[in-house]
């Protein structure tokens, strides 16, 4: 199992180098996140034996069910949110994640704004558009995504970037360019976006951060 974790972010890290070399950029340009989701604290020691540093979840509570035990064992860990938050659970998110992925609307941005004054910590932001338009997905409309920056920064957050996932089953490239340029447009010069099975197309594309839980972890339960 150790040496499964240690092989697979090896692979992991070698392809990631490989996609910032044919596109001509460092390779220390591109973070990657171990998005570690319904995965048992005894499944992500490993990787953090490895050197892993950087991890995803996408639920406050589950994350904080495993993680200040092992932010106890290893506390220079960076913890990052990328699923839907609601507003009741910002102030827990922001006690708990250095960086949230999915700011996408003003009552959630109201209630970090809150979680923030309160706690005095402030959590790296991303704004995520629903950049393929789909009903049921978290982000704000594209055409939305000028003002939700704007409306986070007058709030005092922090905005970094902007953050996606794009439609399943299609090609992702171009939402990934859309993607980039909505960010260039609004001068945000990070890029959340690329999983498992598009990673390499999405660091073509300018990806700073890619989130990875599959090729990682193996397949989901
Ligand atoms: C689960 C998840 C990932 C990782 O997906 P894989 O295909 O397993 O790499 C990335 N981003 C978000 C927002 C996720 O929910």
């Amino acid at each position: 199992m150790t040496q499964d974790a240690k092989a697979r972010l090896g692979t992991v890290q070698d392809a990631l180098a490989h996609a910032c070399k044919i596109a001509g950029r460092p390779v220390d340009s591109v973070a990657l996140i171990a998005i570690s989701k319904t995965q048992e604290a005894a499944a992500i020691r490993p990787l953090i034996a490895a050197g892993q540093r950087r991890f995803g979840e996408n639920r406050v509570q589950e994350a904080q069910g495993k993680w200040p035990d092992l932010l106890a064992e290893t506390p220079d860990l960076e913890l990052h949110l990328v699923g839907q938050l609601q507003s009741n659970k910002a102030e827990e998110a922001v006690r708990l994640f250095d960086v949230i992925h999915s700011v996408d609307r003003v009552s959630l941005i109201a209630a970090l704004a809150r979680a923030q004054e309160k706690t005095g910590r402030h959590p790296r932001c991303y704004v995520q558009v629903n950049i393929g338009d789909e009903a049921q997905k978290g982000g704000c409309a594209a055409a939305d995504a000028p003002e939700l920056v704007a409306a986070a920064r007058a709030a005092g957050l922090t905005v970094v970037g902007l953050m996606a996932v794009p439609p399943a089953d299609t090609e992702a490239a171009p939402y990934f360019a859309l993607l980039a340029k909505i960010a260039r447009d609004n001068g945000l010069t990070e890029l959340s976006m690329g999983m498992s099975g598009d990673f390499e197309a999405a660091i073509m594309l300018g990806a700073t951060h890619v989130r990875l839980g599959t090729a990682l972890f193996g397949a989901r339960a």
